[in-house]
């Protein structure tokens, strides 16, 4: 079995396990509590937020735990909107090609009446700084900008992006999700005021994740209760869940420079091994892009099927994210970098962990070869194109 499917989870780390079970086996405790078993907690969850804050370059005050990178998302977007609406700025900016918990949260913004101005994503996966300086106006209040896209793996310049923000004294946030611990991310260098993570996506545990707030951004909660992460987040921590995030980002982040030189030479085998299939383009751009993101349109096939006889052949990837797959609908990712529907839907999305081998990478290359060519075989689309009654785009 070839899991191919990192950023949809990636499987916990062995020592992220290790850690997960000894704290929950010896460090129960409440952290609210005051005798030594529940302070004892309390020290295993300010060593945890002292790590992850080391790893991004933040201070641990500016570390609050959530339950994964969508309540982050939500809790960013919502809290900094609340700031604008004191100051009466109620224009907020994003790109069509954000992660639900950012466009739906925007959705819902938009109903109570804020103003949202979706930027254009170029067909190369990424955003034109000068196209969001242009975007800027008074009562702008926040900017929400991906850091790498989920589906295609691009990467955005996140630090201009950010300075341009800085500059014009509006709030900029990212879901950095699928960059932590994977790409080099450092909220003071990149002029980041609030980032989204999430420990599954860096071989951390499901259900835990962390939003940074630079200090003097003033969050509102979205849980209402106790006194817990200063009062921002109600209810008692998911100490076991927390610490173990702690280890996966730190074993990911000492490990990056060497992890991302071995996929980013497996992804480039990849691209040139799958770009030879006859009617296929490269989604996003080649270079600028998660170091193991690969991301194919293949003219005349289903996606879904492809995905199957994939999975036939013991290869587990996706076409686009987790939460669209199962929905007909074409990826709004695809089609915000100007995919027609046609193509679109025949996208497979490679996302390759640290441990793939070459072999496993040739194996790939074959299987998908294979696959596109014998679904095309008994493509209606496929046959149209070939007898020229329709047009190949791709
Ligand atoms: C996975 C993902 C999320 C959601 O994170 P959860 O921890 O699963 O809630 C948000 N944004 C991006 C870019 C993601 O890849």
């Amino acid at each position: 079995m070839i899991y191919a499917d990192n950023a949809a989870t990636t499987k916990m780390s062995a020592a992220a396990i290790q850690t997960m079970i000894d704290t929950a086996q010896n460090d129960w405790g409440n952290p609210s509590s005051l005798y030594v078993h529940g302070q004892r907690a309390k020290e295993i969850l300010e060593q945890a937020r002292e790590d992850v804050a080391r790893v991004i370059g933040a201070a641990p005050r500016e570390i609050l735990f959530t339950s994964g990178g969508s309540e982050a998302d939500n809790q960013a977007i919502l809290s900094a909107a609340a700031l604008g609406r004191k100051t009466g700025k109620t224009h907020i900016i994003s790109s069509a090609f954000e992660h639900h918990a950012v466009l739906h949260t925007l959705k819902k913004l938009e109903k109570e009446g804020f103003d949202i101005t979706l930027l254009d994503v170029h067909e190369d996966g990424l955003i034109r700084p000068e196209e969001l300086a242009a975007a800027i106006r008074d009562d702008t209040c926040l900017v929400s900008i991906m850091f790498a896209n989920n589906e295609i793996g691009t990467v955005q310049p996140i630090r201009e992006l950010g300075a341009i923000c800085r500059a014009k004294g509006v709030l900029f946030h990212t879901d950095a999700v699928q960059a932590v611990g994977h790409v080099p991310v450092n909220v003071a260098a990149d002029n980041i005021d609030l980032l989204s993570a999430s420990a599954h996506k860096f071989h951390g545990p499901k259900g835990v994740g962390f939003l940074y707030a630079r200090r003097g951004v003033v969050l509102q909660n979205l849980i209402e209760g106790g006194a817990q992460e200063r009062g921002k987040r109600a209810g008692t921590e998911n100490v076991p869940g927390i610490a173990a995030m702690a280890t996966a980002l730190t074993e990911a982040h000492s490990h990056m420079a060497q992890n991302a030189a071995h996929l980013t030479a497996m992804r480039s085998r990849l691209i040139e091994g799958i770009g030879q299939i006859p009617h296929s383009a490269l989604n996003g751009d080649a270079v600028r892009r998660l170091p193991g993101n690969v991301n194919f349109c293949f003219e005349g096939i289903e996606g879904e099927s492809l995905l199957l006889l994939l999975d036939d052949k013991g290869i587990q990837a996706s076409s686009g994210s987790a939460c669209t797959s199962g929905s007909l609908d074409p990826s709004h990712v695809l089609l915000a970098i100007g995919r027609v529907h046609d193509v679109a839907h025949g996208s497979l999305r490679l996302s390759i962990g640290e441990d793939i081998t070459e072999a496993e990478v040739e194996e790939i290359i074959r299987s998908v070869r294979e696959v596109v060519e014998y679904l095309r075989g008994f493509s209606p689309i496929w046959r149209d194109l070939m007898a020229g009654k329709k047009q190949f785009i791709l």
